[in-house]
């Protein structure tokens, strides 16, 4: 299969080099935001169920931390490439830095495939990974967090290896883990719920109505599914069409999420689901609606279907959905980008909440982390949206030049530059 990865990793160097210029940064900084400042791999050996051994590879990516601890997820996945962790590394750094979070930006992988390997395999990878990392992780240097194919399980092994070889109790050496055992009330939906309450803020800036307004979101998984549902019961909008890997539905009158959510627990997928007219995920991105929440998968909307969108909203639950060139094209068509780095960063504030709370020994009631999560998702929206008029660029532009301004700003207060 082809490795896309080093290309996306240059064009989010490029782009990066970009926001410096049009920050007027000097060479030094540009030079060294533009790559991580630690990359670890490592050879994990586990025995396996079989009796044999297997070598696994894994990564650990530390962007930068200027501004705090390097946070990011761990990701199980068959076709990790490093590259892909220096991707998503360096946008953690600047969707920590836009939340305006005291943390930098770090992400991990291991090339493994999870859906054909026991719960014990699973373990002995997870400890593994942390013996081999331990020394680099830890609440006051880096804090990894579940990502695609791990979850509060494996954060649980990964945090009791940790304490086992580093002694004590460090809940916060990791986030994601399960209520009871130092997670946050709230993890479940944050980054929907964040999702939602940027994109109440962008519809009061754009005067569109969201009781009643037509929704669609492609990929009903963990934050399709939760978007759907917060979108339709607090704020009375119309869930018209939803999507996942098997393709859509299409109801004009209206979808009911939770319903749909029983039909998908039950069948595999939202296809088939009664009464709802099947449409492809491409005709799904072309329907005309008010709000689009893609939320699958990276490169949906590129330069090929950008034209199509018929949308007065876009917001980026998924990371990077669109292209830059389909982003620069719906801003010269007055058509509002909440992106990644804003729209999908509740996620990480929670797990920031959850940090805090883990520090202290002491949990938060939900009512209080919903109230934490409206403020700074408020907070971080007007400041981009701010910058985004008075400098005449798009949202993501103007995410990427606040972040980076700050991160600049500690790089060189802190002499590195
Ligand atoms: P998930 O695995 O729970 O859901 C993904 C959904 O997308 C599934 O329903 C799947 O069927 C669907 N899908 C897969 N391929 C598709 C295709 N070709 N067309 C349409 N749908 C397709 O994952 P998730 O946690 O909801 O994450 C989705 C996106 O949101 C990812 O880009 C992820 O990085 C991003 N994200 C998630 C979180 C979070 O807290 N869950 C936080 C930040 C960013």
């Amino acid at each position: 299969m082809e490795d896309k990865s080093l290309a996306i990793y240059q064009s989010v160097q490029q782009q990066l080099d970009g926001i410096c210029d049009s920050l007027g940064l000097d060479e030094g900084v540009k030079a060294y935001i533009r790559q991580p400042q630690r990359e670890i791999t490592v050879s994990i050996p586990v025995k396996m169920d079989d009796g044999t051994v297997k070598v696994f590879t894994g990564f650990r990516v530390q962007h930068n931390n200027a501004r705090g601890p390097y946070k990011g997820g761990i990701r199980f996945y068959p076709t990790e490439t490093i590259n892909t962790v220096r991707s998503l590394a360096t946008w953690m750094s600047l969707k920590c830095a836009v939340m305006d979070l005291p943390l930098g930006g770090g992400k991990g992988g291991i090339i493994c495939d999870p859906k054909n390997m026991s719960m014990g395999e699973l373990e002995r990878l997870s400890r593994g990974y942390i013996r081999k990392i331990w020394k680099y992780i830890g609440p006051d240097q880096d804090i990894p967090a579940p990502d695609v194919y791990t979850n509060g399980q494996i954060m649980t092994w990964m945090m009791d290896e940790f304490n086992t070889i580093k002694g004590g109790d460090n809940p916060s050496v990791i986030t994601g883990k399960p209520i009871g055992l130092g997670g946050s009330l709230g993890r479940g939906d944050a980054t929907s719920r964040g999702g939602m309450y940027v994109v109440v803020e962008a519809a009061k800036k754009l005067g569109i109505e969201l009781k009643g307004a037509k929704v669609v979101v492609q990929g009903f998984g963990n934050a399709g599914s939760y978007i759907a549902e917060l979108m339709h019961d607090d704020q009375g909008s119309s869930i018209i069409a939803v999507s996942d890997s098997k393709g859509g539905i299409y109801d004009p009158a209206g979808l009911d999420p939770k319903a749909v959510a029983e039909f998908k627990k039950m069948t595999g997928s939202v296809v088939g689901y009664p009464g709802a007219k099947p449409i492809t995920n491409e005709e799904l991105l072309e329907l005309e609606c008010d709000i689009l929440f893609p939320a699958a998968l990276e490169g949906v909307i590129t330069a090929d279907n950008v034209v199509n969108v018929k949308t007065k909203l876009i917001g980026e639950l998924a990371n990077g959905p669109l292209s830059f060139e389909a982003n620069e094209s719906l801003y010269k068509r007055g058509i509002m980008v909440l992106p990644d780095v804003l729209c999908n960063a509740g996620g990480v504030t929670v797990s920031y909440f959850e940090y805090v709370q883990g520090l202290y020994h002491h949990w938060w009631s939900l009512e209080e982390v919903h109230e934490k999560l409206h403020a700074a998702m408020v907070k971080a929206f007007n400041g981009v949206y701010e910058t985004s008029v008075a400098k005449k660029v798009s949202m993501r532009q103007a995410a990427y030049m606040v972040a980076v301004k700050r991160i600049a700003d500690n790089m060189k207060l802190l002499g590195w530059v």
